[in-house]
């Protein structure tokens, strides 16, 4: 059967990390806005350049942007047992939008949605050590550093601070989460397919915990 999850939670409770090990495990692509916006500027498309204003300031890329990628990207074959999408959506026009979406191609509805939570002080922490290679490997300086400072374990490419994980650009992106994501809280428990997991754990518990809620959601 076709799973559709949403990933909800503030920027640095490690949303990407999580469904990355949960796409793996169900073998289902693993869907990026923020991979996907970067991946634009990079290679500088028409996209890219639309959306950097918005990335560099911590603000969210106008919407009808933002849903054109996400209907593309959903609407590809490798999608059709399911997707597991992160950082999208994170606004009510999204939500109502993928809801559409999600409909017109596939005839169903989200599946399942963790929302991952932890204190505001330890996200702070976590975004700003954090690091990332050109090739969207992450590193944090103290909970997972890299091997050689500076040089990613896995290509050797030289690490970078991402723009927006810069202390001024962070409080923006927590606020503009407060208030035009956290909505979504509500939007999905009204469904029955929500369920809040507890972020501050290690890794792996934290990958745990999310199996166990998947199975108690989609159990029939
Ligand atoms: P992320 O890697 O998820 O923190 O995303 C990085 C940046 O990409 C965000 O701060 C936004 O500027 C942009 N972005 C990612 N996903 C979305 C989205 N669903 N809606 C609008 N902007 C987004």
């Amino acid at each position: 059967m076709a799973t559709y999850i949403v990933f909800l939670g503030a920027p640095g409770v490690g949303k990407g990390t999580q469904a990355e090990r949960l796409a793996e495990e169900l073998k289902i692509p693993h869907i990026s806005t923020g991979d996907l916006f970067r991946e634009n500027l990079k290679n500088q498309t028409e996209l890219g350049k639309k959306a950097q204003y918005y990335m560099d300031a911590g603000q969210l890329v106008p919407d009808d942007v933002t849903i054109e990628m996400v209907k593309s990207r959903i609407s590809r074959p490798d999608c059709v047992n399911g997707a597991i999408l992160d950082g999208f959506p994170r606004t009510s026009a999204q939500a109502e939008a993928f809801d559409q979406m999600l409909k017109e191609a596939y005839q169903t509805e989200v599946d399942f949605v963790p929302c991952i939570q932890v204190d505001r002080e330890l996200l702070i922490d976590r975004l700003s050590g954090r690091r990332m290679c050109p090739n969207g490997h992450v590193f944090h300086m103290v909970y997972h550093p890299p091997k050689e400072d500076d040089i990613c374990d896995i290509c050797g490419q030289k690490l970078y601070q991402r723009e927006d994980d810069k202390a001024e650009t962070i409080e923006k992106r927590l606020e503009v989460y407060e208030n035009q994501t956290a909505p979504l809280i509500d939007y999905y428990q009204k469904r029955n397919v929500l369920r809040f997991i507890d972020g501050a754990k290690d890794i792996d518990a934290v990958t745990m915990d999310i199996l166990a809620a998947f199975k108690d959601v989609t159990k029939k």
